[in-house]
């Protein structure tokens, strides 16, 4: 009988590794899928086992066959030296960091980064004794002033989380690492079917898999994968925190991580007709979408990136907040809610300005951010046109 077990090596085609990655059918009687192992204790043949610690599975913190799936498999797709699976997105950022700073450190933080990430830098870290510093996302190789001595981590996020500024994280990698950084990167918004992380430079890239990976709104998740220079310390660090995820959405993450391909670049193409589409609304000031030509990082999008996903924003022109909320509150198939990257359109306002600490936020007009899902288009569109006939009517 053909062996059907997953290593098929990395030369092997993208797609080709979404399918197979991380499967070990001979050991579960023939059956495509990595079964759901729930457990704490694991039980050990005798005494020796248990002293020696190397039986593949010791306790339920440590892995199951359900998680080392999912982390080979994405230890693959990222041609990572290794990887760990974390209960969300936020405690993949968390833990990623915690691997790398100790007390006295400092670390530099792109002013457009996920909010929350900022918020653990403001708490924790500062109790910690870890100085944290924001830079223009823009910043590039210009990052070599702001690097001292006691610099242990450079942490980057491109587009940026709202406001969508392409970040060139090759250059920054280089810079950081002739001073013996490590270099962190939130790639949520691309996956690394978009932007190989580690290739460009990244040593830790952190995936909230809750979005695309999962891609049905149904699951937390996250993911950090790391080359060989970051690996180590972020195995160990994960242990000590026992940061562990759930069964059942680690089954989920593996079940979307076959279909991923196929629903990024449908994802894609559903972003680029709805930014292409508002453009040319009289409503809409500016659309912040690196894969459009006239997006101030697309450059950056075309040299590094391989695709782009459903999630963009949008700067109205100036109206009141009341027409802005009869807008959206009328709204009938993009729902009003927080993450992306399921099936269905959502949309938010949000302001940066409350937040960012040393760049401006001033756009002109309210902005908000959408996420495109797999409806019609066309039912897409007519749901906005009814919307932006509310928001010019309340203004
Ligand atoms: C959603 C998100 C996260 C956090 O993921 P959760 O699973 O919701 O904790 C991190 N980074 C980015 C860019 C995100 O959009």
């Amino acid at each position: 009988m053909q062996n059907f077990d997953g290593k098929p090596g990395s030369q092997r085609g993208l797609r080709t590794r979404l399918a197979h990655a991380g499967r070990k059918t001979s050991e579960q009687f023939g059956f495509i899928n990595t079964p759901i192992y729930r457990g704490s204790t694991v039980l050990h043949p005798d005494t020796r086992s248990l002293e020696t610690r190397n039986a593949p599975y010791i306790y339920g913190t440590k892995g199951t066959p359900t998680i080392r799936a999912l982390e080979e498999a994405w230890t693959e797709l990222s041609g990572a030296a290794g990887s760990v699976v974390t209960p969300s997105g936020l405690s993949a950022i968390t833990v990623a960091i915690l691997s790398v700073v100790k007390a006295g450190d400092h670390i530099l933080v792109t002013d457009s980064a996920y909010r929350p990430t900022r918020m653990f830098c403001e708490g924790v870290l500062k109790r910690l004794g870890v100085e944290t510093e924001y830079y223009d996302p823009a910043i590039g190789a210009g990052i070599a002033s702001l690097m001292r001595d006691r610099t242990s981590l450079v942490l980057t996020e491109a587009p940026g989380s709202q406001s969508f500024e392409m970040q060139d994280i090759p250059a920054i990698a280089e810079v950081a690492h002739a001073r013996s950084a490590l270099v962190l990167m939130d790639n949520t918004w691309a996956t690394p079917i978009f932007f190989p992380p580690h290739e460009r430079g990244v040593d830790l890239a952190v995936e909230a898999g809750t979005k695309y990976l999962g891609g049905h709104s149904d699951l937390l998740l996250g993911l950090v994968s790391a080359n060989e220079r970051a690996y180590p310390a972020l195995r160990e660090t994960f242990d000590l925190f026992a940061m562990c995820a759930g069964p059942e959405d680690a089954f989920l993450a593996l079940r979307g991580m076959r279909t991923m391909a196929l629903r990024l670049r449908e994802a894609e193409r559903q972003g680029l007709a709805l930014a292409t589409w508002l453009q040319g609304r009289p409503e809409v000031a500016r659309v912040l979408h690196p894969a459009l030509p006239d997006d101030p990082g697309h450059a950056i999008w075309k040299r590094d990136f391989l695709g782009s996903t459903g999630l963009f924003s949008v700067i109205l022109k100036p109206f009141s907040k009341k027409a802005v909320a009869a807008m959206l509150d009328g709204l009938e198939l993009f729902g009003l809610g927080y993450s992306w990257g399921g099936y269905e359109s959502l949309v938010i306002p949000f302001d940066c300005a409350s937040y960012r600490s040393v760049t401006a936020w001033d756009p002109g007009g309210p902005a908000l951010r959408f996420q495109v899902g797999l409806e019609d288009m066309a039912d897409l569109q007519a749901d906005l046109e009814a919307g932006f006939a509310r928001l010019k009517a309340a203004d």
